[in-house]
């Protein structure tokens, strides 16, 4: 089940259809690390089978113009969460950090645990920095304007359709990330479409958003984002179950004569005791990762049914053994951010990345508190 309320998020799918039919846009599709292990599920592959050739292949018979990969803007968010982690610990400041990339757990500081709102990353998921740098870098290098490029993300969970809609993600009226389908949304749309999943022709992303690491991939499972991170600085986390908790994992790193202390961590009621914990000062870690759905987005809410503890186990077996077969790791070995570095944005961490790829979040306990009040007084003033 969705930890944000699935039920009430609409559907973006009638939104789709009318932008592939508009010659004036060109629509483009993102892909989820965790949707490649999965979608085959709906059309009778096993649990994990990598099918990302097959997806790409199915997103173009039903008329996308460019498939790309949230992958590559996985590795873009591992640099820039490394950098502002990095700058963190040199300064001993807003520590432990906590990584940004699920939008549920987002939120669920943002309302329950608002103290800590300034120890999230400030970097965007990469669902956000892909649509930023899509309409803000590469759109004019595809030959088109940003606002006759329509993005749309493919994704585990309904998270993703809120996060879209936040408003610190449009500029101008005009939102990075268009429309958001789940995975089990885009199988319905490929049904319809009419679309043989079996008989479809593997095809490979697009370029150059189609370029990722391994470390991108990963971001699909628990544990692959603060890998990604740690590899950024030229290690390899070997996590562990922590011996008062087994549903958290931890590991050490020596990193400059200085013992790193990270935590992963799945699933909102583990996280909320990982908080507690840390508030009443009986843990303390320098980086935590916390992905809202067990297992992380493999267990995503939008994921085919049923997303049974098994089925996760082999999706993310899937997921981090096509990892294993990709030559490059680390996230800072992408020849494509290294351009992208370059000819655009500068160095990590600097003003042009933070203004494209970093965000702030909001107290929201206190907006719920004022709302509550204020409708306290309506009704006070109806009787
Ligand atoms: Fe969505 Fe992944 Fe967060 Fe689950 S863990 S809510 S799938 S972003």
């Amino acid at each position: 089940v969705c930890p944000t309320g699935a039920l009430t998020i609409a559907s973006h799918m009638e939104k789709v259809w009318s932008a592939l039919y508009d010659p004036q846009k060109t629509v483009v599709a993102q892909i989820a690390p965790a949707v490649r292990v999965s979608l085959g599920e709906e059309f009778g592959l096993k649990p994990g089978t990598p099918a990302t050739g097959k997806v790409v292949g199915a997103l173009k018979k039903i008329g996308f113009d460019k498939v790309f990969d949230t992958c590559f803007a996985a590795d873009v968010t591992a640099i820039e969460e490394s950098c502002e982690f990095l700058e963190r610990i040199s300064k001993n400041q807003r520590l432990p950090q906590f990584t940004s990339c699920c939008p549920a757990w987002v939120k669920y500081v943002e309302l329950h645990y608002p103290q800590y709102k300034d120890n999230i990353s400030t970097c965007r998921s990469p669902q956000q920095m892909f649509g930023s740098l899509m309409k803000g870098i590469y759109a004019k290098a595809m030959g088109t304007d940003s606002e006759n490029i329509f993005v749309v993300s493919i994704m585990p969970c309904t998270a993703k359709k809120s996060e879209a809609k936040r408003e610190e993600f449009f500029k101008n009226g005009i939102p990075d990330v268009d429309a958001v389908l789940t995975t089990q949304e885009l199988a319905r749309m490929i049904r319809e479409a009419g679309v043989v999943f079996d008989e479809v022709e593997e095809m490979p992303f697009d370029m150059p958003l189609g370029f990722a690491t391994g470390g991108g991939v990963i971001f699909g499972g628990s544990k692959g984002v603060a890998t990604a991170v740690m590899r950024v600085i030229g290690k390899e986390p070997d996590f562990k179950a922590d011996k008062d908790n087994p549903n958290i994992k931890t590991a050490e790193i020596d990193y400059n004569a200085r013992k790193i202390k990270v935590a992963t961590v799945s699933g909102l009621g583990n996280a909320k005791k990982l908080l507690e914990d840390l508030r009443a000062g009986n843990k303390y870690y320098d980086l935590i990762e916390v992905m809202a759905c067990s297992g992380g987005c493999i267990g995503g809410g939008g994921q085919p049914q049923p997303n049974s503890n098994n089925i996760r186990k082999s999706r993310k077996q899937g997921l981090f053994g096509h990892e294993k077969l990709m030559q490059l790791k680390s996230p800072i070995e992408n020849p494509v951010i290294k351009d992208l570095y370059k000819d655009n944005l500068g160095e990590p961490g600097s003003a042009k990345a933070h203004a494209m790829l970093h965000t702030a979040y909001t107290n929201r306990k206190r907006i719920n508190e004022s709302i509550c009040f204020f409708e306290g007084q309506l009704n006070t003033a109806k009787k």
